[in-house]
């Protein structure tokens, strides 16, 4: 059997980690690394680097791209464009505009008879799964999903896209106290602000306004305004030592009952070494289920809700019965 050829559309932090996780995928290979710099200023493990500009001509020799790009910016004018020549996986995790993103994406994949996965990774993606599985395993319950403590990958590109900013990363912090309520088994009604903290780091470029900045980012739509925001202005070098890695992880906890008095908890827990390494993993897993399908003729949009679980997997649906069920 042939492998499945993938190619990355943007090598950042998301970029490496996809590239690390084809590496360990047996079934497929990496044939290209497309960017929108100058190539010869990218450097791979060993893939082509080509520019953005020249992707057309690979359209027959790439089963699909993994969109690394960040979701600000980036993803929701990259998908749409890729989905028209390439069936196509990205990460968008600004959740409020997913609806959005996905109808655009969705004419565009339509027209070009290709299939498009949108917010895949862990969330939206993975926690997203268990979201969905808990409610409809227990139609009578309240679903709280708490985030880190870690490094928003999202939040932190939105950060850095600012004028003025040089480096910059944001923690999520969970609240402790609201989280040990709710798995001591209390169905609080917690709004954003009392569920999670955001702290910033960043260095600012020599000359910058750093009240403007701060202004900027804690006013953020979507990303921080409803949120309690430190905004702390460092060095480069202790931000170099200091705020080079990517940890991050979570909680979904749902607490459900079927009958008076007869409750249920389902707790998963996440801790990540690296956010955006286990971020590619999934993204590669739904880059397999993306061809597979696209081969059986689906076209148009769809999220990991639309995944049969067999697909992400390697195995065959035969050996997956007799070994994972
Ligand atoms: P980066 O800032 O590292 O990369 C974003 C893009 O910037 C790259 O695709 C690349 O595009 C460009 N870029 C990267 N490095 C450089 C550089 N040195 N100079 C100039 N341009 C550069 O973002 P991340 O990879 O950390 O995150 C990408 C997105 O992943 C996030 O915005 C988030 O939305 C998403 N994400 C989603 C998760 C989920 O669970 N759904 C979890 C984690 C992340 P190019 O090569 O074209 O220049």
């Amino acid at each position: 059997m042939s492998t499945i050829k993938v190619a990355i559309n943007g090598y950042g932090n998301l970029g490496r980690g996809v590239e690390k996780a084809i590496a360990h995928a047996k079934d497929m290979e990496l044939v290209a690394v497309f960017t929108r710099r100058d190539p010869e200023s990218v450097t791979t493990q060993g893939a082509p680097v080509v520019s953005l500009d020249d992707v057309d001509a690979w359209a027959d020799k790439v089963d699909v791209v993994v969109n690394c790009g960040g979701s600000a910016t980036d993803l929701h004018v990259q998908t749409p464009i890729i989905a028209k020549k390439f069936n196509v996986v990205d990460s968008f995790d600004t959740h409020a505009k997913i609806p959005e993103h996905f109808e655009e994406v969705n004419k565009a994949a339509e027209g070009g008879s290709n299939l498009a996965l949108i917010s895949g990774g862990w969330d939206p993606g993975f926690f997203s799964l268990l979201r969905v599985y808990g409610a409809a395993f227990l139609p009578e319950s309240d679903v709280y999903t708490f985030w880190g403590p870690g490094l928003s990958q999202g939040h932190s590109d939105a950060v850095r896209r600012i004028e003025g900013v040089k480096k910059g990363v944001q923690y999520t912090i969970p609240v402790e106290e609201a989280r040990q309520r709710i798995l001591g088994g209390e169905h609080a009604e917690l709004t954003v602000r009392e569920k999670h903290e955001r702290v910033v780091y960043l260095v600012a470029e020599d000359g910058a306004d750093k009240d403007k900045i701060r202004d900027e980012i804690v006013n953020m739509p979507n990303y921080f305004d409803e949120y309690n925001t430190t905004v702390n202005f460092i060095s480069d070098a202790e931000f170099d030592a200091e705020h080079t890695g990517m940890p991050h992880g979570g909680d979904v906890i749902r607490l459900g009952k079927t009958s008076e008095g007869v409750q249920h908890v389902i707790h998963f827990n996440l801790k990540l070494d690296s956010n955006p390494e286990f971020t590619g993993s999934v993204l590669v897993a739904c880059a397999r289920a993306v061809v597979r399908m696209n081969a059986e003729g689906a076209q148009g949009a769809i999220t990991l809700f639309d995944v049969p679980p067999a697909k992400l997997h390697p195995a065959t649906p035969a050996e997956l019965r007799a070994h994972m069920l």
